[in-house]
């Protein structure tokens, strides 16, 4: 069975530009090449998870954000990087577009994507890892079962814990974050 590395999108893997769409505006953060690489390296597939809500609010549409995955293949691609998968959750419970207003099981803190994409790909969600800098990434992993990596680099501002809520390891970006997951998987679980 595969094993992943479910990536939130903004504040992760590229800089938090809120409900940007504009493909030469998206830049990859710090440590996004070498650590993804790292990764990669342990057998890792990787895959995007994502909340565009942009979309029910009218923002934008989800061919705009077909344009974005697009981008963000073609940057990480640069960087030597095969992206499997692109997830994102087009919904909001409070949005002004019909069609997308609703409560789902894929936005985040809820597990669907990893779960789709667990079914997808044939994944072995307790052997993955789901990377994102805020809490409610860290509970979407742990409700999908994975371990958890919180990149603490100022983007969580409210800190609501819970016991869904705990991530596994810290790192300040993701190169951080993946010498802390080749660590723990030397260890036998
Ligand atoms: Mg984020
Ligand atoms: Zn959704």
């Amino acid at each position: 069975m595969m094993k992943a590395i479910f990536l939130d999108k903004d504040g992760t893997l590229i800089d938090d530009l809120p409900y940007n769409v504009e493909q030469r505006r998206i830049t990859l953060c710090p440590g996004v090449g070498s650590g993804l690489r790292l990764l990669a390296r342990l057998d890792y597939k990787l895959f995007v998870v994502s909340n565009q809500d942009g979309v029910a609010h009218g923002y934008f549409c989800e061919q705009d954000v077909e344009g974005v995955a697009h981008r963000l293949t073609e940057l990480l691609f640069r960087e030597r990087l095969n992206l499997e998968g692109f997830y994102y959750c087009p919904h909001h419970p409070d949005g002004s577009v019909a069609a997308y207003a609703r409560e789902c099981n894929c936005r985040k803190p809820k597990p669907g994507m990893l779960l789709q994409a667990a079914h997808d790909h044939g994944i072995d969600l307790r052997a993955s890892w789901m990377i994102g800098d805020i809490l409610h990434d860290v509970e979407a992993g742990n409700r999908a079962g994975c371990r958890t990596l919180l990149i603490d680099n100022g983007n969580e501002t409210e800190w609501r814990l819970g016991p869904r809520r705990i991530p596994t390891r810290m790192a300040p970006d993701l190169y951080a974050a993946a010498v802390l997951i080749a660590e723990e998987d030397k260890v036998p679980r």
